[in-house]
């Protein structure tokens, strides 16, 4: 689905032709399209969010700006915020990375981009499990590489086997990218489920392996976060944990992100920032030292209730005949299977034939705006961003169910 207009005789470069905007975004437009036009619509789909940045960290920003830090910072990231950075990884992932070892970025997505520019050729492999946050597959392809797409399903947790990842790699294998948890899919990986990975890794020196953590703090049921290169220091060499202020610390429009990883790829990736951003924002800079040495306890209070939000939509999910939704362990997003409910009429006379087909339906009648699994390649499956009050959330999984019963077979 590409709905990227572009203007008339304007030829897009082939690196970025065969590359669609994100339906996440169309469906997200057009249902705030509909809602600006009067339409009652809830949208499920903003993959942030929805509290507040904490005051300290304003104040922080506030402060910044009055003390002058309003000018270019050294490339990847002032010494005050790497120093930072430093210290997070050291207390709350046992790992040590040297300053030279950490980078900073206009966000999470540009550390991954600066990291496959910096070191993919044309064709070089990146192996990435699916359902995955289908940035992953674009940035790879604008980097010249070519995504190696595996499937996980629902039984497996929707995390990638070792027997899966054995058979995906090749000489061309220049990375594997994990996500824990996962966005679409909340799964997240435990030390037992990241071992047989490991291992694996051990035996193919010339794979590299990026974790994107960005969800670290968001997990439930004393679910306990590990990352690789804390469970395994012979891979650190070759590993980049990628991390970010935007979804912890509610900062999605701040626009920080951060890495620890070897220092001559930490160096390439500062070679492309340097042509692309000159740096990150000062100010946002200077917020995210506040984040990251500041109070941590809110954190608690909001995990708990993205907890409840989880709970009560995965319980109103699985009530609904034709689709199931395992518990995810964490970030904030559920995906279920809906393929029960698919070659059913709606009361429109319409059979719904794909997750697409389910998700538009929903969209138009029971103004409800979720993902369908085809955005993440892992159908027939939706994605809910329970990031919204639980207020909206019951009124949405009302409406969805109501809906649901209205279809006949
Ligand atoms: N990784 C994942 C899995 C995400 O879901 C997102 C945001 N949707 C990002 C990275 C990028 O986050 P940011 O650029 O805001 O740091």
């Amino acid at each position: 689905m590409n709905t990227l207009e572009h203007p008339a005789g304007f030829t897009p470069a082939d690196r970025i032709a065969a590359i669609d905007v994100s339906e996440i975004v169309a469906i997200s437009g057009r249902a705030a399209a509909m809602k600006r036009a009067g339409a009652p619509v809830i949208i499920l789909g903003a993959g942030e969010p929805d509290f507040d940045t904490p005051d300290h960290i304003k104040q922080a920003a506030c402060e910044a700006i009055m003390a002058g830090a309003t000018k270019y910072t050294p490339l990847d990231g002032t010494p005050e915020l790497k120093a930072a950075i430093k210290g997070k990884f050291a207390r709350e992932n046992g790992i040590d990375y040297a300053l030279d070892e950490i980078t900073v970025a206009t966000g999470a997505k540009q550390i991954l981009f600066n990291a496959m520019m910096a070191s993919l050729n044309d064709g070089d492999e990146v192996i990435i499990p699916v359902p995955c946050w289908t940035s992953y597959i674009d940035i790879v392809k604008i980097a010249g590489g070519t995504p190696v797409i595996v499937e996980t399903t629902a039984a497996d947790g929707f995390k990638l086997t070792a027997p899966a990842l054995e058979a995906a790699i090749t000489p061309r294998t220049k990375w594997v990218l994990l996500n824990s948890p996962s966005n679409p899919t909340g799964a997240a990986y435990s030390e037992a489920d990241y071992r047989p990975l490991l291992d694996l890794l051990l035996d193919h020196p010339q794979v590299w392996l990026l974790v994107d953590d960005m969800y670290e703090h968001i997990v439930y049921d004393n679910f306990r976060f590990v990352t690789p290169a804390q469970l395994e220091p012979r891979l650190k060499a070759r590993t980049l944990t990628c991390n970010g202020v935007s979804k912890a610390y509610a900062m999605t429009g701040w626009r920080i992100g951060y890495a620890g990883g070897p220092k001559a790829l930490i160096k390439g990736m500062a070679v492309v920032q340097s042509q692309a951003t000159s740096c990150p924002s000062s100010v946002s800079q200077a917020a995210s030292v506040a984040a990251l040495n500041g109070p941590q306890d809110f954190l608690i209070d909001r995990r708990d209730s993205f907890r409840q939000r989880r709970d009560l939509v995965v319980a109103a999910l699985n009530a609904i005949p034709g689709i199931t939704c395992r518990r995810p362990e964490g970030a904030f997003y559920t995906y279920a299977e809906c393929g029960g409910v698919l070659g059913k009429r709606t009361p429109e006379g319409k059979v719904l034939e794909t997750d697409r087909d389910f998700c538009a339906w929903l969209l138009e009648t029971a103004h409800v705006a979720v993902i369908p699994g085809a955005a993440f390649l892992a159908s027939p499956c939706f994605r809910i961003s329970y990031a919204t009050s639980e207020a909206e959330l019951t009124e949405a999984m009302a409406r969805i169910t109501a809906a649901c019963a209205t279809l006949q077979p």
